[in-house]
């Protein structure tokens, strides 16, 4: 695979990911006050992003009761079906946006997400990946580290991802920017380059 462009600038083909912006998420069994704040944030970069014909993916938690590994650790959320489960009103998809259902942290773990990738932009595919949603630590990090590993350029925006501490969400920054050479920018930064 060649690539003639890095993430982050102009000729990249990005796909926006966001990961679990979901009622249980937001408000309801793993509510999380601070998710709040990236709302705007995340809404501004999908007009951005539609407006300009760059392809958005929704990444949500869909579980079933076997879902064990994940049941124990957090009880029941986003559970197959229920209100929990869907996406905040906020950020309702549009028609022309993807939705992936997925049943752990990684996007890209048991779903056709890197399939649907590799489709778009004519058959070309996306080289470029940019997070947003919930947590950076969690879904976000493991996110990553699948892009990576596929060769995929990533791109975090900083205010449009959270954790419920700081000290999660910085982390998890960190994280992903040393050890998946991640580009942490601000959703004003990427709309640009879009
Ligand atoms: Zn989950």
């Amino acid at each position: 695979m060649t690539r003639s462009t890095k993430g982050g600038q102009k000729g990249a083909r990005y796909a926006i990911l966001v990961l679990d912006m979901l009622d249980d998420f937001v408000n309801g069994k793993l509510k999380c006050a601070r998710a709040k704040r990236i709302i705007p944030n995340i809404k501004v970069l999908l007009e951005e992003a539609r407006k300009k014909g760059v392809p958005v993916f929704y990444c949500n938690d869909e579980h079933l009761p076997i879902d064990t590994y994940e049941m124990k650790l957090w009880g029941p959320h986003a559970m197959k079906g229920t209100r929990g489960a869907q996406v905040i009103k906020e950020l309702a998809p549009a028609k022309s946006d993807y939705i992936v259902p997925k049943r752990t942290y990684s996007a890209f773990d048991g779903t056709g997400l890197e399939r649907a990738l590799k489709g778009i932009y004519g058959g070309k595919g996306a080289d470029t990946v940019v997070i947003t949603g919930l947590h950076t630590n969690i879904c976000d990090r493991h996110t990553a580290y699948d892009a990576f590993v596929r060769g995929l350029n990533i791109v975090v925006a900083e205010d449009g991802v959270e954790a419920f501490t700081e000290q999660d969400h910085l982390s998890g920054l960190e994280y992903m920017k040393q050890v998946y050479g991640a580009q942490v920018k601000k959703v004003s930064e990427i709309a640009k380059k879009l």
